[in-house]
């Protein structure tokens, strides 16, 4: 049976989509491609692809996301920013998606070329910010109206970048005005963090759906050294819960599941439906969450 044939049906009614990173080798190319195959029968709402500073970098963004939109069944969206380009470039990025047949962008502003914590320093003749760009994404093809479906990011502990809540809820909302049709948390472990938020943003005036962002990393040391840079904690349970297991990676990936699931459930149990999972080219890990969440397909169920 093909994953066309396998009609999603989530009992408990949720929506899952997946991020994927371009691969940098024919070996991640591999395991990219297994991901995708693996998460397709899930029928996910979207599948997104980030985007790096590099041309390279670009250039495997575009081939993935256009790939996915020829040989599978499933819904891509390409991640775009305004690092290093003009308007006129980012605007030909989103065209060459378009007749690619991707109609879904997450729009950021992005971090320099120089990485996380670096100043961003606007391109002179680029889009200066997030908002910007999704104005720009927007106006873009006027003829069809509402051209792209587009996402953009929040961040529930604050931006680095942040002047306080008042301005970043202001910000997401300026997002919201300027044409965003759904935001996507940076990661959190507590689901109390995702709820004040929620409940800034809606205070705020912000409508769109706010889609909690579920990190499937299980390079916890990894993790432990990018956090503070990106606008997210790690609380000290999690710490422990990892405690000795440096060397024991299946240990790791099983936790991970059960963390990212138990997030999702009691989040869940208050309502959320929707939930974007940072897969990082897992497919184990996606899927066995997926599972524990009794997001699967119908066929697995069945069975
Ligand atoms: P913005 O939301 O535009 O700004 C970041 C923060 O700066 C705001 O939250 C706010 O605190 C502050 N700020 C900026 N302007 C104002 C203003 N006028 N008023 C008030 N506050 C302001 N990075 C990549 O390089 N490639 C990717 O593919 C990628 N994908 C991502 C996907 C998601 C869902 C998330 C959450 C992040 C992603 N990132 C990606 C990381 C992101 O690029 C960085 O966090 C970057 O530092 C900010 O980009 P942004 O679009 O979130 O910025």
């Amino acid at each position: 049976m093909s994953a066309v044939d396998q009609t999603f049906d989530h009992e408990n009614g949720l929506t899952v989509s997946f991020e994927f990173f371009p691969p940098k080798s024919e070996k991640m190319e591999e395991r990219l491609w297994e991901t995708v195959q693996r998460l397709e029968p899930i029928d996910p709402a979207f599948v997104s692809v980030t985007y790096g500073a590099g041309g390279s970098t670009r250039e495997r963004t575009h081939d993935t996301v256009k790939r996915i939109a020829q040989e599978t069944n499933l819904r891509p969206a390409g991640h775009l920013t305004c690092v290093s380009a003009t308007k006129e470039e980012v605007l030909a990025v989103a065209e060459d998606y378009w007749q690619a047949g991707v109609k879904h962008i997450v729009a950021l502003r992005g971090d320099p070329p120089e990485g996380m914590g670096a100043r961003f320093e606007p391109h002179p003749g680029g889009f200066r910010n997030s908002v910007e760009l999704v104005a720009g994404l927007r106006a873009h093809r006027p003829e069809l109206g509402k051209c792209f479906e587009v996402s953009v990011s929040c961040y529930p502990e604050l931006h680095p970048e942040s002047q306080g809540w008042d301005a970043e809820i202001s910000y997401l909302k300026a997002k919201q005005d300027a044409g965003a049709d759904r935001a996507i948390t940076q990661f959190f472990f507590e689901p109390e963090i995702y709820f004040a938020f929620l409940e800034r943003a809606r205070a705020g005036g912000v409508t769109i759906p706010i889609v909690p962002g579920i990190m499937l990393q299980p390079n916890f040391k990894g993790l432990t050294k990018i956090v503070g840079l990106c606008g997210a904690t790690l609380p000290a349970w999690l710490h422990d819960l990892y405690e000795g297991l440096d060397e024991d990676a299946e240990t790791r990936e099983l936790i991970t599941a059960n963390v990212a699931a138990e997030l999702c459930q009691k989040l869940a149990d208050q309502g959320v439906r929707e939930f974007h999972f940072y897969t990082l080219n897992r497919a184990g890990l996606a899927l066995s969450t997926c599972h524990l969440l009794g997001a699967k397909p119908k066929t697995a169920r069945a069975a």
